[in-house]
């Protein structure tokens, strides 16, 4: 039997660069992958080919709307190739996984395929081609998660369907209703409306992507409604049927009201769950909570001693670099460093076009908790950068403390803020305050001196440039 200082059960962005930390800093480590590709939901079915089809879509979208007042024509009609794009997407994602055994292999990780159980706390059977045992002086369980659904819904992966589905369909939809207006409906939907669907997004919330800054929700909707996407906010759905390609949602309104809703597929987005299915947690004496989730401390340490958990299948915020950070956290606290994660500056982004991004208190948070605060907007419009680009929507808005100007959370909507926002986590990083960023010189003309103009405004109501 093969024995290891570690093992991995999962290879997405927390399993894999849990692997690798653990290698480079001297374990012999072996992963363990259920499917025959690594780097798990973000790689195959999630960040990666997500991206992708935003970025295939966007160049059609640009092609059909704006090539020309940028001066560029195009004889003959535009028209989308989208099984090329369902195939492209796929290839980039095929790069990428090949990426990860690549990086296995360079850091002589084994690599077992084959569905992970434990057989007790430093036992593992890995049922693949053939039944083998490992064994492992520490274990990480980093078994991401799956797509959540309402009870009464049956996904029958045709056309009432989840992200997974949605990223490999063979015809563009008519209508495409989607149940939950958070970051998978939003980006998905985006795709499928600039490729020509009807899109309808029916949330339950009063808002869509009701977990960020309100100003957000309501600048994103307002851009995405320019687009033709129509939304159904505090609506309950209550039932989703099928007859033949024909898919009817039925939902209550506001005022009790019931409206029903008719597309050839329904995306269901509400939400994904922590998947332990087959992991046999109870032989280790590993504890699953009720919402699912496998508990831990603050090192990341299960109930027992020699087992830890990451990514997904543990408490917090379902992200990929949420994942990642926590899989080098552990990597270090088993080679006796001390590590640290600061979850208030994991940055949350949405990649629609205009993008969505966030780090630390929203201004809801801010007001709940009873903080003074001083808030700094600046409009994307009013940079030339924006106007030479032609991409005018968003803002970018910091909050910093009323007293002592500590930024306390920077949320931006606009071209490139998911890049953008690196720029708030290293300054709140370094505890800096509004003045400092305003301080500091923003190449000219950016998109990130809506950054500095935000923070002047936010330190003494003084943007240059509105
Ligand atoms: P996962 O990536 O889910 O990996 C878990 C792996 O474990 C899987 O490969 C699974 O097969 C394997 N596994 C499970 N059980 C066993 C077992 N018993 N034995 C062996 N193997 C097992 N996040 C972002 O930060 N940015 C984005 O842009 C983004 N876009 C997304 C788009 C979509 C459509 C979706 C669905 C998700 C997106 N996410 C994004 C979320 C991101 O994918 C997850 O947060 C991330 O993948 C979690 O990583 P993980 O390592 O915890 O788990
Ligand atoms: P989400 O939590 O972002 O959004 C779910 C939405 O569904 C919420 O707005 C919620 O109010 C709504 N909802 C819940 N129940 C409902 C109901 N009965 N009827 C109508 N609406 C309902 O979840 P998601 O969009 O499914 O994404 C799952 C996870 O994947 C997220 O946690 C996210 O972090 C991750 N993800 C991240 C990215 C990214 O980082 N860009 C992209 C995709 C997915």
């Amino acid at each position: 039997m093969s024995t290891y200082d570690v093992a991995v059960i999962g290879s997405g962005p927390g399993g894999y660069v849990a692997a690798i930390r653990c290698a480079q800093l001297g374990m012999k480590t072996a992963i363990i992958e259920k499917y025959n590709t690594l780097g798990g939901t973000c790689l195959n079915v999630g960040c990666i080919p997500s991206k992708a089809l935003l970025d295939s879509s966007h160049h059609y979208e640009d092609a059909l709307k704006h090539f020309e007042e940028h001066g560029i024509e195009i004889p003959g009609e535009i028209k989308l190739n989208f099984k090329k794009m369902i195939e492209r997407k796929s290839a980039v994602v095929d790069q990428t996984t090949k990426g990860i055994d690549f990086l296995m292999n360079k850091n002589k990780i084994d690599v077992y395929t084959g569905l992970g159980s434990f057989k007790d706390a430093t036992h593992i059977e890995i049922a693949g081609d053939k039944k083998q045992t490992i064994e492992a002086k520490n274990i990480i369980i980093a078994t991401g998660s799956k797509p959540s659904t309402l009870p009464f819904i049956t996904i029958d992966k045709e056309r009432i369907i989840t992200s997974t589905e949605a990223l490999s369909l063979t015809e563009v939809p008519k209508h495409m209703i989607v149940i939950g207006g958070g970051v998978i409906g939003l980006e998905l939907g985006q795709v499928y409306r600039r490729l020509g669907a009807e899109v309808s997004v029916v949330e339950y919330m009063d808002r869509i992507i009701p977990t960020m800054d309100s100003a957000q929700s309501k600048e994103l909707m307002k851009v995405m409604k320019k687009q033709g996407v129509k939304f159904y906010l505090s609506h309950k759905v209550s039932a989703v049927e099928r007859k033949k390609n024909e898919v009817t949602v039925t939902a209550t309104d506001k005022k009790n009201n019931e409206v029903s809703f008719t597309g050839d597929y329904c995306l269901v987005s509400v939400g994904r769950r922590p998947y332990t299915d087959g992991l046999k947690a109870e032989n280790a004496g590993v504890k699953v909570n009720e919402r699912g989730q496998i508990e831990v401390n603050d090192h990341l340490q299960t109930n027992i001693p020699n087992i830890y958990a990451i990514g997904d299948v543990i408490r917090g915020a379902m992200l990929a670099h949420k994942a990642e950070e926590e899989g080098v956290l552990v990597a270090e606290i088993l080679a006796g460093q001390k590590p640290h994660i600061d979850y208030n500056l994991i940055p949350g982004v949405v990649y629609t076009w205009p993008e969505v991004a966030s780090v630390g208190k929203t201004e809801e948070q801010l007001k709940e908790a009873g903080v003074e605060y001083k808030s700094g907007q600046f409009p994307m419009r009013a940079l030339g950068r924006s106007r030479a680009s032609g991409d005018t929507d968003g803002f970018v808005k910091i909050l910093s403390d009323a007293k002592t100007d500590e930024v306390l959370g920077v949320h931006m909507v606009g071209a490139r803020v998911a890049d953008l926002i690196t720029e708030a986590v290293t300054a709140m990083e370094f505890r800096a305050s509004a003045e400092d960023i305003a301080r500091m010189s923003h190449a000219h003309p950016t998109y990130a001196e809506a950054v500095k103009e935000a923070a002047l405004a936010a330190t003494e109501n003084r943007p240059l440039h509105i």
